[in-house]
């Protein structure tokens, strides 16, 4: 089973919104992949098809003008991701604040320039070498956090994406971000600095370059969080 079905598998099972909790008691029952979920009222995941898309642009087709959450009114543009199909890391945030949403593309504003800068100056990597996206694709009023039936519409999609793309690390920013992914509480100074695994990939959760603008000294704690990233890639620490 591919990682977005048993993503979706998982979603059923914990009752979810829009994956119906599964009431019979025949646990042998074949279940539902992606593909074969029925677009009924109530049911926010409505995109069969979302498994056949074979690369970024027949997802971002795939997506379209979005409308699965009530996130969609409130967008300038759907903030789909950047960066090179084949990176070997992916930098995944919240959601798209103002900047993002009137550009069009992740991490563009004075925490956008930090996260350039860790990568380019601090990873010695161009920008365009890794990939960059959000759990959530439409900037949520006032910048507020997103609600879980808005997760359950837009996870699938970065699901998708990080199947296509195929990475080696994802590394989470920022506490909305790794608790969301990783369906945990804890707070992200407990998390960081240590590997999880995101459907199958390793993943680092770190601070938020926008939390890293307030609280410059806790740079040097996302430093630690990036060599470990960097030992992993074998960049920057000679043959691997
Ligand atoms: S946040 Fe995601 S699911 Fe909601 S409208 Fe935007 S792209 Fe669609």
């Amino acid at each position: 089973m591919s990682a977005l079905g048993a993503y979706v598998e998982h979603q059923r099972e914990l009752g979810v919104l829009g994956f119906p909790r599964n009431p019979g008691p025949a646990p042998e029952a074949p279940r539902a992949r992606t593909t074969s979920v029925e677009p009924t009222p109530g049911n926010l995941f409505v995109s069969p098809g979302l498994e056949a898309t074979r690369n970024l642009e027949e997802l971002r087709t795939h997506i379209g003008d979005c409308r699965r959450c009530k996130l969609a009114p409130h967008r300038t543009h759907l903030v789909f991701g950047v960066g090179s199909p084949r990176a070997r890391l992916v930098f995944v945030g919240e959601a798209p604040g103002r900047d993002e949403d009137l550009q069009g593309e992740p991490f563009v504003g004075r925490a956008g320039q930090l996260l350039t800068e860790i990568i380019t100056k601090g990873m010695k990597v161009r920008r365009e070498d890794v990939y960059i996206a959000n759990v959530i694709k439409c900037r949520p009023p006032d910048n507020r956090n997103p609600e879980p039936d808005e997760v359950a519409s837009c996870e699938p999609f970065l699901l998708r994406q990080l199947e296509l793309i195929g990475p080696e690390v994802v590394v989470a920013l920022g506490k909305f971000a790794v608790q969301t992914l990783l369906r945990v509480k804890t707070p992200i100074t407990q998390l960081r600095g240590r590997w999880y695994d995101y459907h199958g990939i390793k993943l680092m959760p770190t601070f938020h370059p926008a939390y890293l603008l307030r609280n410059p000294a806790d740079k040097r704690l996302v430093w630690q969080d990036i060599q470990k990233v960097m030992l992993e890639l074998g960049i920057g620490t000679g043959p691997r």
